[in-house]
């Protein structure tokens, strides 16, 4: 493991659309998404955990639009 911070999938909401790629802020508990968006991450998983998710959201619908993009840039929407 390593001790680099690096960006993840969060579920903000079950909403289309709203699971965004970012860094988890301890100090806040808020994640700092790619497209700007700051949100308490939604429990996900059992038991339930505040993020972030093992991988790339299964569902396509629920990927921000403009965290996917930022994701393709950097050339890591496949992790
Ligand atoms: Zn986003």
């Amino acid at each position: 493991m390593s001790a680099e911070t690096r960006s993840a999938w969060y579920v903000a909401s079950f909403r289309d659309h709203d699971t965004h790629e970012g860094v988890y802020v301890p100090a806040t508990g808020q994640v700092h998404g790619r497209c700007g968006a700051r949100f308490r991450p939604v429990p996900v998983g059992w038991p339930p955990r505040p993020g972030p998710l093992p991988g790339k959201p299964p569902d396509p619908g629920q990927i921000c639009h403009a965290c996917y993009r930022a994701a393709l840039v950097d050339g890591r929407a496949d992790q």
